[in-house]
C-alpha cells in the first residue's frame, strides 16, 4: 500500500512514525530546493521537535524555482508529503517516516505561488537549499549583476525567475501590508553561508528598488550555518532497500548515521528551539564551517575526481582504493588540516579521523559521480581557499595541485578505461574546452580566472600544477597518484 497519512498505521512495526497529529500542524518555513538533503536534515530536525510535542506551527511548505521541481512536487504531494528516511550504518539499517512536510507550492513560471505563500505572515523562515552554485556569484565573490537570470529578475521583479528575486517580491509585499520580515536561511555548503545569501537577496533588491533594499537590510536576518549529513542521490537502488523494508514511497531518502548543524542565532522572527534536538545555536559559526568545509567538503573532491577518472564508483570504494585513499589521507594531512583551527571539543586531527571513518560507510551508495558534480563551485569554494593559506604560508601546495590536475583531466570527458563522463557542471561545455587545451598545454586550464583568479602566476603552484597535469596525461592518474605518494615531506 502507497505510503499516505491513511497508511501510516499500516506500515511495518520497526518502523518509526508520527506520533503527532499532522492535520493540527500549521506552517511556518517554506523551503526552497527540495532535494534530498532538506529531507534528511532540516526537516528530520524539525520533525524530532514535533515528536517531543514542540514547533507544532513551524511545519514546512515545500518549494522550488524549477521545472523540474514539479516532479517532486506532484510525488510528495501523492504521499501526503511524507518522506521515508533509511538510515544506512554499517551496524544495520533501521527506517522512520517523517512528517514535518505539509504542503508543496504549485511550480509555476514567474513563481506566482511562491511569492504569495512568502507573503502569509505566518511564515517567519524561508530555507534553501539550491546548491553551492546557486547563488550567481561572480569570479570575486559579488553578485554577478549580469547574469541573463538576474537581469530577468530586475527587469521583471514581479514575474521572478529566481528563488531571490522571488523572496525579493515577497519582502516588497511583507513591508506594504505591513508584515515583519521572514528570516533568510541558507542551508547549502558555502563558508558564510548566510552572508552569500544576504548579498545576493540585497544586492538583487538594490538594483530594482534600494529602499526596498534598505528596508530588507534593517528587517531582515540571513544567519550562517554548518550543515552536515552525507544524503546520497535515491536511484535503483535505495528504492529497493524501501520497498525492502516494506514501505512503498516513490521518493525515499538514505543517509548516514551521522547529523550536524551549527547556526548562528540570529532569526528576526523567531525559530523553532532547534538546540533542543541537537543543533548547536551559536555567535560563531565560522570556525565550524570551515573544518567541515576543508575538511569533508574539499576532502570529498580530492576522492572524487580520482575515483570518477579511475571508475571507481562510490565514496566508499574510493576510500577502498589503496592509491587514492592514500592521496585523500596525505593532502589532508599535510596540506590541509594544518590551515584548519580546532572548535570547542574537536581538533582538526580527529576529525579527519571521523570523516574518515564517515566516508568508508560502505552501506551508503554516495556515487562519486554526484560528489564530482559542479566543480566549479565546488573547486573555488573549497579548495583554492585552503590553496590560497598555503602559499601565503610559504607551506607545500603538491598534493592540492595534483588535486587541481585531475580536475583538469577529468573535464576532458573521458575516464582512463575509455569510457565517457557525461557533462557534470553548469560550465561544462567551457571547461571541457580548456581541459582538452591543457592536455598539450597546461596552463590553459589555470588561466580560466574566473574560477582561479591569479593563481596561476603564482610560480609554486602553477609549476606543481603544470607537472602533474602531464604526468596524468602520459603516465596516468594512478602512476600520478603513486609518485606524489612516494615523496616524503
Ligand atoms: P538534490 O540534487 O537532491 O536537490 C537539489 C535541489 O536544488 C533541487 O530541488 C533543485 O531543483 C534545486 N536547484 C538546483 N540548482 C538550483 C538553482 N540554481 N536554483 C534553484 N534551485 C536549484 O541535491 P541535495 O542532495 O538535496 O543537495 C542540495 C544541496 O544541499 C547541496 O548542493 C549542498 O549545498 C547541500 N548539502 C547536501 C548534502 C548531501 O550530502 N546531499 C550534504 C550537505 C549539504
Amino acid at each position: 500500500t502507497k505510503l499516505s497519512n491513511a497508511t501510516l498505521d499500516a506500515l511495518p512495526d520497526d518502523v518509526a512514525r508520527p506520533t503527532y497529529d499532522r492535520s493540527k500542524l500549521t506552517p511556518g518555513i517554506v523551503h526552497i530546493g527540495l532535494g534530498n538533503f532538506h529531507r534528511a536534515h532540516q526537516a528530520w530536525y524539525l520533525h524530532r521537535l514535533m515528536q517531543q510535542g514542540k514547533a507544532h506551527d513551524w511545519a514546512i511548505i515545500g518549494a522550488g524555482v524549477r521545472a523540474g521541481d514539479a516532479a517532486m512536487r506532484e510525488k510528495l504531494l501523492a504521499q501526503n508529503c511524507l518522506t521515508t528516511l533509511i538510515e544506512l550504518d554499517p551496524s544495520g539499517t533501521s527506517a522512520e517516516v517523517i512528517g514535518s512536510m505539509i504542503d508543496f507550492v504549485a511550480v509555476e513560471e514567474g513563481n506566482g505561488p511562491l511569492i504569495a505563500a512568502m507573503c502569509d505572515p505566518a511564515i517567519r523562515i524561508v530555507s534553501m537549499t539550491v546548491t553551492e552554485g546557486g547563488y550567481y556569484l561572480d569570479a570575486k565573490g559579488g553578485l554577478d549583476l549580469d547574469h541573463p537570470d538576474i537581469r530577468h529578475d530586475i527587469d521583471r521583479p514581479d514575474t521572478p525567475r529566481t528563488a531571490f528575486g522571488a523572496m525579493v517580491a515577497a519582502y516588497r509585499n511583507r513591508r506594504d501590508l505591513g508584515h515583519p520580515a521572514f528570516t533568510g536561511q541558507c542551508c547549502d555548503n558555502l563558508q558564510g553561508n548566510g552572508a552569500v545569501l544576504r548579498q545576493t537577496v540585497l544586492g538583487l533588491a538594490r538594483a530594482i528598488d534600494p529602499e526596498l533594499a534598505d528596508w530588507i537590510e534593517r528587517n531582515a536576518t540571513f544567519p550562517d550555518s554548518m550543515v552536515d549529513c552525507i544524503v546520497p542521490a535515491t536511484g535503483e537502488a535505495e528504492l529497493r532497500t524501501a520497498r525492502a523494508i516494506g514501505i512503498a514511497d516513490v521518493v525515499p531518502v538514505t543517509h548516514e548515521n551521522f547529523r550536524q548543524w551549527v547556526i548562528e542565532d540570529n532569526f528576526c522572527n523567531g525559530r523553532p528551539p532547534w538546540e533542543a534536538v541537537g543543533a548547536t545555536l551559536t555567535q560563531d559559526v565560522h570556525a565550524y564551517e570551515a573544518m567541515k568545509i576543508r575538511i569533508l567538503n574539499a576532502g570529498h573532491q580530492i576522492l572524487a575526481n580520482a575515483g570518477e577518472l579511475l571508475n571507481v564508483p562510490t565514496i566508499a570504494a574510493c576510500m577502498e582504493h589503496r592509491d587514492i585513499a592514500a592521496f585523500f589521507r596525505k593532502v589532508q594531512s599535510e596540506e590541509v588540516v594544518p590551515y584548519v583551527d580546532p572548535v570547542p571539543g574537536m581538533a582538526p586531527d580527529a576529525y579527519l579521523a571521523l570523516i574518515i571513518l564517515r566516508f568508508s560507510n560502505p552501506k551508503i551508495r554516495d556515487t562519486t559521480r554526484r560528489v564530482a558534480f559542479d566543480g566549479s563551485s565546488r573547486h573555488t569554494g573549497f579548495l583554492l581557499p585552503i590553496l590560497r593559506d598555503a602559499l601565503k604560508a610559504g607551506g607545500s601546495v603538491d598534493g592540492l595541485a595534483l588535486t587541481e590536475a585531475l580536475w583538469a583531466r577529468m573535464c576532458a570527458g573521458t575516464r582512463e578505461d575509455g569510457t565517457r563522463i557525461e557533462p557534470n557542471d553548469p560550465l561544462w561545455p567551457s571547461l571541457q574546452e580548456a581541459a582538452n587545451a591543457a592536455k598539450s598545454r597546461p596552463m590553459a586550464w589555470l588561466e580560466q580566472t574566473k574560477l582561479y583568479g591569479d593563481l596561476a602566476s603564482q610560480p609554486d603552484f602553477a609549476s606543481r600544477f603544470e607537472a602533474w597535469l602531464k604526468k596524468i596525461w602520459s603516465d596516468g592518474t594512478e602512476a600520478a597518484l603513486r609518485a606524489y605518494l612516494s615523496q616524503s615531506n
